[in-house]
């Protein structure tokens, strides 16, 4: 049987399925007569709750680090919550209930409320809250923690995880999970991505009983689990298992590690991410920045304009997570392949040449300082960098300027800390190369996307198929560009990266070293790739 779900970290995993056990919190509702006494019964159960959440934080501090396992300490502060608390005493207290009964229902409530608000972050915290509340129950029935598990690893199956069951899980007995339920931004999700095993959610486990104890193959690359996959299935993955482990025990022994030539240059290498949820990655893959977080993501994932604050909270929690690493957000770059209805953008004969990007931003100029607001509101919260995509002028980033002014002046008048970001530009039209020299007086970086500039040096189509054979970024035209653009921008203290794809093409590294790149951006899987790369690169030798 194959089915199909979302990855949320890659990998294979071969082995036996195991249903996780959920506790069972069923609670009956019993009348209660001495209520203080069972106020005071909750209050030390909540208590001996914050307890276990202390020890959970140490354990995953060691074991996932400090960003990851702060999700801990948002719950312990949860179970502060003075309403919470209040909710659960007072329906002890006028119901005459039990307190598991109280906390049940106050867990159902606030989660339901959680669950219905606008904001995406808010809306996944329903989740953490009937976590908090089926820790009090457990203390209160006198539940033992954690499930228990047999000798030989499994692949777990479960219909959702929450963040403190993924923790408490003996990492050394779980070669993968898969749930039906969750999201990729979950605190589950990021936590998998983290401790490096292929993990799957939204996948249909209808039948997931019946599946305890059977042989399984999960595929995080593919998003695929089988379930006793048939002996040519199994051949096969375990070939790719082993090639695969190969390479990543290889390019393990790179984390922590300088991006280092043999003779001594050095290069950043930052990754890209389009949401978030991309940061476990990056950090997982040891990268030491963001060089580019495709913002219009943000746009494309909703239903209506990301208000400022949802903006603000996406681009605070990238700036927290990298924890003072470089962030490098690049501001919105709509249209073109990257539609979205309710701009309400006019059908176009040449899209790719038409009303995108920074042309958007210029004209429709309520969305970019929203955008502005929200990013340097972030700012205040990490190392963040600003840069603007598809520009051809030096008009374009004067204007940007004058528009930054304003949202700083703004910001200033309304007592809103931020700090002073960097600010780059895209270099991906061949107008923005020529006049390199002039941009570079400009700004403080460039950061070249090839996968444009490709497409307009060389005038094809990235996204026509028939021309894929065609579509060159090593063409010298664009190579000559990328080297052109260096030489400018160094003249100018301006630092010079890549953040197209062509960034992550190991057949390049040496060239792009030789050119003097100042830094590559690439997707986070491609990270230690790039490294070990550049680490066997001898510039002394020509
Ligand atoms: C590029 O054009 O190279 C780039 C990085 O931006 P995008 O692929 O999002 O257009
Ligand atoms: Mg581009």
């Amino acid at each position: 049987m194959l089915l199909k779900g979302k990855s949320v970290f890659g990998g294979i995993a071969i082995g036996r399925l195991s249903v996780y056990g959920k506790k069972d919190h069923q609670v009956k509702r019993i009348k209660i007569h001495d209520t203080e006494a069972e106020v005071i019964r909750f209050t030390s159960a909540r208590e001996k709750a914050k307890d276990q959440l202390t020890v959970l934080y140490d354990k995953a501090l060691k074991e996932v680090g400090e960003v990851n396992a702060m999700i801990f300490e948002v719950h312990k502060m949860m179970l502060d919550d003075l309403d919470y608390i209040e909710s659960i005493t007072n329906m002890i207290r006028s119901q005459e209930v039990n307190a598991e009964f109280a906390t049940a229902t106050t867990g159902d409530n606030f989660a339901g409320m959680f669950s219905a608000m606008e904001d995406e972050y808010m809306r996944e915290r329903a989740a953490d809250v009937r976590d908090i509340s089926n820790r009090v129950i457990s203390v209160l029935q006198g539940a033992s923690e954690g499930k228990e598990m047999g000798d030989e690893p499994v692949i777990l199956l479960a219909e959702d995880l929450a963040p403190s069951e993924t923790v408490q899980l003996d990492k050394s007995k779980v070669l993968s999970f898969v749930t039906r339920k969750g999201s990729t931004n979950s605190h589950t999700a990021i936590l998998a991505r983290t401790m490096n095993i292929p993990a799957l959610i939204g996948v249909s486990l209808d039948n997931l009983e019946e599946m305890d104890g059977k042989w399984g193959i999960v595929d995080g690359y593919e998003g695929t689990l089988y379930v006793e996959p048939d002996r040519e299935t199994l051949l096969r993955y375990e070939k790719l298992k082993e090639e695969d482990e190969q390479k990543k025990r290889l390019l393990q022994e790179l984390k922590g590690k300088d991006n280092v030539t043999l003779d001594g240059k050095k290069i950043h290498l930052y990754a890209n991410i389009g949401s978030v949820a991309d940061v476990a990655n990056v950090l997982a893959n040891d990268a030491g920045g963001i060089g580019l977080f495709r913002s219009e993501f943000l746009f494309l994932e909703s239903e209506d304009f990301p208000t400022e604050e949802v903006q603000f909270n996406a681009y605070k929690t990238v700036a927290e997570n990298m924890a003072g690493k470089k962030v490098i957000i690049r501001t919105l770059d709509i249209g073109a392949d990257k539609q979205v209805d309710y701009f309400g953008l006019e059908k176009e004969e040449n899209p790719a040449m038409g009303y995108r990007a920074i042309r958007i931003c210029l004209d429709r100029k309520e969305i970019f300082k929203t955008q502005l607001r929200a990013i340097y509101r972030a700012s205040y919260y990490g190392t963040i960098s600003i840069m603007f995509p598809m520009i051809i002028s030096v008009r374009e980033v004067k204007e940007i300027k004058e528009i930054i002014a304003e949202v700083k002046a703004e910001l200033d008048q309304e007592n809103l800390p931020y700090k002073d970001a960097e600010i780059g530009i895209m270099i991906e039209t061949p107008a923005a190369v020529m006049i390199s020299d002039l941009l570079a007086k400009e700004v403080d970086f460039f950061s070249i996307g090839t996968n444009d500039l490709t497409q307009y040096t060389l005038a094809i189509d990235r996204q026509n198929p028939k021309l894929d054979s065609i579509y060159d970024s090593h063409h010298e035209a664009v190579l000559r560009m990328l080297k052109m653009v260096v030489e400018n921008g160094h003249k100018e203290d301006c630092w010079v990266g890549i953040c197209g794809e062509l960034g992550a093409d190991t057949t390049l590294t040496e060239e792009f070293l030789r050119m003097g790149f100042d830094e590559l951006s690439v997707t986070p899987s491609m990270i230690l790739k790039v490294r070990d790369k550049i680490r066997s690169v001898n510039l002394s030798l020509k």
